[in-house]
């Protein structure tokens, strides 16, 4: 399962049980939100925001080179290569 799927399953889970809450949006309020994360491998904090704020929030991200989602598939693309630890001499 990709981490994001599986973060936003924990998410909904977390929800259901109580664990965290929704709120409005963080930046201005509003009911209606979508639930971000800044990181990944934190499934539990998420950040609630509209979806204008949100869409600000990740072109942010990205400009400051650390989009969640963007980083995800940059390490998917650099981490199934261990060949280089063993070399021949
Ligand atoms: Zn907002
Ligand atoms: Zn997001």
């Amino acid at each position: 399962m990709p981490v994001q799927a599986a973060a936003h399953g924990l998410v909904s889970r977390a929800l259901k049980n109580g664990v965290i809450a929704k709120t409005g949006c963080a930046v201005c309020g509003n009911p209606k939100v979508e639930g971000h994360h800044d990181d990944y491998s934190k499934p539990l904090e998420v950040i609630w925001l509209c979806r204008p704020h949100h869409k600000e929030r990740h072109v942010r991200l990205a400009r400051e080179g650390r989009d969640p989602a963007k980083l995800i598939r940059y390490q998917g693309k650099r981490v199934p290569k261990p060949r280089s630890k063993r070399r021949n001499k």
